[in-house]
């Protein structure tokens, strides 16, 4: 009784004071909130007692789960001896000094110089301005131009909304902002027609350079792109993809961000996605996983290329944040490295666990509504689909992914709906029980889900 009373009083107050973001809040107040009380290992236990297993590891962020000691020890430990200063005026401190050597060793090697924020968003904001700067700097100031792709996502802010490619938020708030060109994205299934998956990635390729070519490659600064859309739905491009495209932005000097707000720090089996996909970016954008979530944290990762002429001719780059390198934040970040190193967790997603999720995740394709299942790493998606050969969707107005979701939590699964696609990125320390219990709970969640849509007469 006492629970009940509680979650009753949660929701009235949630409803009455709080505003969430990406949520209509007229909808939610009269539907109420569900509430997450506590967090262990790889469940969560909301406000009534159930647990549900997290296959989100948060928002793709709790990437070594919850309650881990060594995390809280670190964090801590840091605010006892100094819970906050600035980087600003000619001051640095331990832990931020100690996280900027940590990522050189652990990024790609062309990553030498990291600048710090306090999420995505506002790293991606940060290179959108440090870009311009830097072509500038070396005299070439036409190259303004900034090419992404529909169906990204690129974080909230002003510049990275505007990357983003989801028309949803263009149109709140006048955006997109000036100088930015969306180009297609690598979604085979989706917009492959007849094409096989190979020829469509490198159909998608070449469109996207002849846009740069239309533009004049003299006035292109750089391509922002995630290796693996994570927002848009999980779109895992084709092989031929990221060869083709990055081959022909290297031809025509485009700079490349590889945003590993979602695929960094170990997500897709490999340090960073830029590592699995073979490219070698300009630019890496880092959040999320940086602190497994614990702490608020963005980083910006600097190529040697770009740091060298800022070091050889910048002057002042006139940008920052109170919190840039929040030493509480820095000393999750540097706990979340030491563990994932000391459990050699990149190896674990890579060999382990990933593969041994892979498999049966693929396996969910065999269902008569599921178009497509893949996943690489530890992050996935399925398919609903009305008719599997002719790849045809059900109509929107069906929400026929929201009522998905809605199955999977009361089966006690945290899977996401990006329209009729499912998405999962669990936390890289799920056992293998755990893993069958979730690929138990999505099998149950398709099969309610099919009946639901033959209930709507959508499926004959
Ligand atoms: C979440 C996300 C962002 C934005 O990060 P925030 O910390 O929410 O600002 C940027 N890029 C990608 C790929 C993301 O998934």
């Amino acid at each position: 009784m006492n629970t009940v009373r509680t979650t009753a009083a949660l929701r009235a107050l949630d409803a009455a004071h709080h505003l969430h973001p990406f949520t209509n809040a007229r909808e939610l107040n009269a539907q109420g909130v569900r509430i997450i009380e506590s967090a262990r290992g790889v469940y969560l236990t909301d406000s009534d007692g159930q647990k549900i297993l997290d296959g989100m590891s948060g928002l793709w962020c709790s990437t070594l789960g919850y309650g881990r000691r060594e995390i809280l020890d670190a964090v801590t430990k840091q605010m006892e001896v100094l819970p906050f200063y600035n980087t600003f005026f000619k001051t640095s401190h331990p832990p931020v000094i100690q996280l900027s050597k940590r990522l050189a060793e652990v990024t790609p090697s062309q990553f030498n110089h990291f600048m710090f924020t306090g999420s995505g968003s506002e790293s991606n904001d940060t290179i959108f301005r440090l870009v311009r700067y830097y072509w500038d700097l070396v005299g070439q100031p036409d190259k303004t131009v900034f090419i992404s792709r529909h169906n990204s996502y690129h974080g909230s802010t002003v510049a990275a909304a505007s990357l983003g490619g989801l028309s949803a938020m263009h149109k709140q708030g006048g955006l997109p902002i000036p100088g930015i060109v969306h180009a297609p994205q690598p979604a085979w299934w989706a917009e492959g027609g007849d094409m096989s998956p190979d020829s469509f990635g490198l159909h998608v390729a070449r469109q996207t350079l002849d846009m740069i070519d239309e533009i004049g490659a003299d006035k292109v600064a750089a391509m922002f792109a995630e290796p693996i859309q994570g927002a848009g739905g999980v779109i895992i491009p084709p092989a031929t993809y990221w060869p083709e495209l990055s081959k022909g932005l290297k031809e025509r000097d485009i700079l490349l961000i590889s945003d590993e707000v979602i695929c960094g720090f170990g997500r897709t089996g490999h340090w960073f996605g830029c590592e699995l996909m073979n490219t070698q970016p300009d630019f890496m954008t880092l959040a999320k996983g940086i602190t497994s979530g614990y702490i608020p944290l963005g980083a910006v990762a600097v190529s040697d290329r770009i740091a060298s002429a800022l070091l050889a001719h910048g002057d002042e780059f006139a940008h920052g944040f109170t919190y840039s390198g929040h030493p509480a934040a820095c000393a999750a970040a540097l706990a979340t490295l030491d563990i994932m190193q000391s459990e050699d967790v990149v190896r674990r997603v890579h060999d382990d666990i990933g593969p041994y999720l892979q498999e049966k995740w693929r396996s969910l394709a065999e269902h008569p509504m599921i178009g497509e299942a893949t996943m690489e790493g530890l992050i996935g998606s399925f398919q609903f689909c009305a008719d599997k050969q002719a790849r045809t969707t059900f109509p929107a107005s069906a929400n026929i992914g929201l009522a998905a979701r809605d199955f999977s939590f009361d089966n006690g699964l945290v899977m996401r709906a990006v329209g009729d696609r499912m998405v999962i990125a669990p936390p890289f320390v799920l056992s293998r029980g755990e893993v069958d219990e979730l690929i138990s709970k999505a099998s149950q969640t398709i099969d309610q889900t099919y009946q639901h849509a033959r209930k709507l007469g959508l499926i004959a």
